[in-house]
């Protein structure tokens, strides 16, 4: 598990991306192992781990989540735990940290089911703090928290934080801090190594990059934070399909090469939008002229595949995006196939009726680019 060359520093992060979670060979055996589809394990006499029971342990788990380990703080002895969603892994970290009369503090402009979460953790004693993530605005709020949960970039704003910055002064004041690090994926940003105590993805997204599974982890360096987050996945059940988790595993592989071309391509667009007059309020960590950017340069590997802008009303928005011939109309982001979509109408977040949220895809920038400049055309 904990093999030297799995856990190095030296090679680059397509090596590690192709690699990760691989186990040792063994002759006659694949790669990759399929998935391990057991509801229980043989178990003669004492029930000793580490396969008892599936809701527990399962070996296909173990494999993804050692991959994900490896990619999230190589050459640091970390722990992941892999979810059946993204919302499962975010109420993980929550539920088995906060208690009656603690205090969190959650960004304003995060993903649009933290309210959700703010309804039970409220319901349960748990004092909701909100501020916005641009700014470092959370800090305000910070003092006696035992929890600062950041989501950098934001989505779907695209605002960024100082991650190290926040950690230091929440550190200081005894206060753990979780990021949700599903846009950049680890491959862009790496929180622990910024000095979080949690890293949390939904995997849905640009982690394993097909739109056609749901998945979620958490990585922590300390133990025992790690060992309350396996107890509560333990407890509530919010367990990974071993052929999601397989599926997921497999999907890795590609990491490296999805995210370096769809943030490429990301730039591309962002760019070519910013110099459009029917376009507004470009948006992308990755434009030097980003009031994001230089925060973002400071912690980030790569920007991420959203790009987010406005256009001028709701109905300009709706045809645009109905004019779009390789990019689907949907919600999520990060999959090798481009979608958007005019985030207004979910009611959720607080963006103009014409906001967009482009997830930009894999496919070739020449294509992309004239789709979205023809759509842009001739809606104007
Ligand atoms: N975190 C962020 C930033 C998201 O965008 C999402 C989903 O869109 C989630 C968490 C929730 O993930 P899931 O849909 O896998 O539960």
């Amino acid at each position: 598990m904990n093999d030297p060359v799995h856990h190095s520093m030296d090679i680059g992060d397509g090596t590690r991306a192709v690699r990760a979670g691989l186990p040792e060979p063994v002759k006659h055996e694949p790669t990759l192992p399929g998935p391990v589809f057991a509801a229980h394990f043989h178990l003669p006499g004492d029930p000793t781990g580490p396969y008892t029971y599936g809701r527990d342990e399962n070996p296909t788990w173990t494999r993804l989540e050692q991959a994900i380990s490896e990619l999230e703080a190589p050459g640091r002895p970390v722990e992941t735990v892999a979810f059946a969603s993204g919302m499962a892994a975010i109420s993980a970290v929550a539920f088995s940290q906060l208690r009656a009369g603690d205090a969190v503090v959650l960004p304003d402009d995060g993903y649009q089911a933290l309210p959700l979460l703010r309804e039970r953790l409220e319901a349960y004693g748990v004092e909701v703090r909100t501020a916005p993530t641009g700014g470092d605005a959370q800090l305000r709020v910070l003092a006696g928290a035992r929890l600062l949960w950041i989501e950098s970039p934001s989505n779907p704003g695209l605002d960024v934080c100082d991650i190290r910055r926040l950690v230091r002064e929440a550190h200081a004041g005894g206060t753990l801090v979780a990021v949700d690090n599903t846009l950049a994926t680890p491959l862009g940003q790496r929180p622990l190594e910024l000095g979080a105590d949690f890293s949390v993805a939904s995997d849905t997204k640009g982690m394993t990059g097909h739109g056609d599974l749901l998945l979620g982890h958490v990585t922590s360096g300390d133990p025992e934070l790690a060992a309350g987050v396996r107890r509560w996945r333990k407890v509530v059940g919010a367990i990974p399909g071993p052929m999601e988790a397989w599926l997921a595993h497999r999907s890795l592989a590609t990491l490296h090469l999805r995210v370096e071309r769809q943030c490429a391509n990301a730039l591309v667009l962002a760019r070519a939008l910013a110099e459009r007059d029917d376009v507004s309020a470009v948006r992308h960590p990755g434009l030097p002229e980003d009031p994001s950017h230089a925060v973002a340069a400071g912690q980030m590997r790569r920007f991420g595949s959203v790009v987010s802008f406005v256009l001028p009303d709701r109905d300009k928005a709706e045809r645009f995006l109905g004019e779009l011939r390789f990019v689907e109309e949907a919600t999520s982001f990060g999959g090798v196939r481009s979608t958007a979509e005019r985030r207004g109408r979910w009611g959720g977040d607080a963006v103009p009726e014409g906001f967009i949220r482009f997830s930009v895809g894999a496919e070739d920038p020449e294509d992309l680019l004239t789709d979205v400049l023809h759509a842009l055309d001739t809606v104007r």
